[in-house]
């Protein structure tokens, strides 16, 4: 259509002038990759993807970068279960992984990993970028996930350069997912590296190969290696500094009513049930109980919020944590990036407080951003 729409990306080039001027960071160059599917047994996409990129090394291949292939959790995707014992994607805090009473498969598991990608606890790890592909039973499109204690600038860098990329090629809108968390207590598999990024698709349920996740899945980890690529080649370093909009994960989690069994005693009410990343209110509904009662948001996090992992199936086991996710709306700055042996290993920048959450969502409101992927996509 001609009617023009005013988006998030609007607000993010109205807002990219706070990080105009900023010099440049130093980092080393990203030689080694590693790329880990199957962390989530039955999240069968990332196993896929992982076997025809083993099997198509060119498709991955990327000039002075070294891709080392890991299948995560054998047993589980041989069972097609999320875990045999543990959620191997909460092994990874430097406590457990240095806690020899653990012995579960996975903390094992978790530890052999670590030996290979890490050490977690070293400026010189094995990885340079580790790269963990997961699905998710929610509405998250592709989600480009990054924790790191305080803005880690080469995995934003990455993160928003996926979007830019598959903007209008992908069916599926691409979404930045950031949380500031202490780095020794992260306990997610890209945590081991110096810097690294999961990538989430969805709504697939769990055990399912479906091609259009899958596609969204090998467009990613491709747009992920160009990134990395482009880090490596200084062509980051002409770029202007740029202010990133992301949905930052507070961590905060609403679980779902449930018994003293823990079975659940509500279902997603029908107006949340694949509204990630639309705005969430204060009173709107969010589960409808056993009895019909609406249970709504009680504005924990705030009066409007946004919510991510929106009746994720794994969110079922008290394991991998109950119930959805919260989020604010940021909108972090990103200098020119050069990368030099003598660059630092990782990098700390400021958060920036919270973007005002109603011109957030007035903006997500105005345009969606599935019936834009979608129309984009169909006319390429
Ligand atoms: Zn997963």
């Amino acid at each position: 259509g001609t009617r023009r729409r005013t988006g998030l990306a609007d607000m993010a080039s109205a807002t990219a002038a706070a990080g105009a001027g900023a010099s440049p960071v130093r980092l080393r160059p990203f030689k080694r990759v590693a790329v880990v599917g199957g962390t989530h047994g039955n999240e069968t996409t990332g196993v896929y993807a992982l076997r025809r990129f083993q099997k198509h090394p060119e498709l991955l291949a990327r000039d002075g970068i070294d891709v080392e292939y890991c299948l995560a959790n054998p047993k589980a995707v041989r069972e097609v279960r999320r875990f045999v014992d543990d959620d191997l994607n909460r092994q990874y805090s430097m406590a457990r992984l240095r806690d020899d009473s653990l012995e579960s498969y996975e903390s094992v598991r978790a530890k052999l990993i670590e030996q290979r990608f890490g050490p977690k606890d070293s400026d010189r790890p094995h990885a340079d970028f580790l790269v963990d592909m997961h699905t998710t039973t929610s509405r998250m499109g592709i989600t480009m996930i990054f924790e790191s204690q305080g803005v880690d600038p080469a995995a934003l860098y990455v993160a928003k350069e996926v979007r830019r990329m598959l903007a209008g090629r992908t069916s599926a809108p691409v979404f930045i997912l950031f949380a500031d968390l202490e780095r020794d207590g992260i306990p997610h598999t890209p945590s081991i590296a110096r810097s690294g990024v999961a990538i989430e698709v969805g709504p697939v349920a769990q055990g399912l190969l479906r091609s259009d996740a899958c596609e969204w899945m090998e467009q990613a980890a491709l747009a992920v290696m160009d990134a990395i690529a482009r880090l490596n080649t200084g062509e980051a370093t002409a770029s202007e500094a740029e202010a990133v909009p992301v949905f930052q994960n507070s961590r905060v989690k609403v679980p779902c009513p449930a018994g003293e069994d823990g079975s659940p005693l509500a279902v997603f009410h029908e107006r949340l049930q694949d509204g990630d990343y639309r705005p969430l209110r204060k009173g709107d509904p969010i589960f409808r109980g056993l009895d019909g009662e609406v249970i709504e948001y009680d504005g924990r996090l705030g009066d409007t919020v946004f919510p991510v992992f929106v009746n994720e199936a794994a969110y079922y086991l008290p394991e991998s944590g109950l119930g959805f996710a919260l989020c604010h709306h940021a909108t972090l700055p990103l200098p020119p990036i050069v990368t030099a042996e003598d660059g630092a290993a990782r990098l700390s920048l400021p958060v920036p407080p919270a973007d005002d959450a109603e011109a957030v969502a007035a903006a997500i409101e105005a345009s969606d951003p599935w019936e834009a992927a979608e129309a984009a996509a169909a006319t390429a």
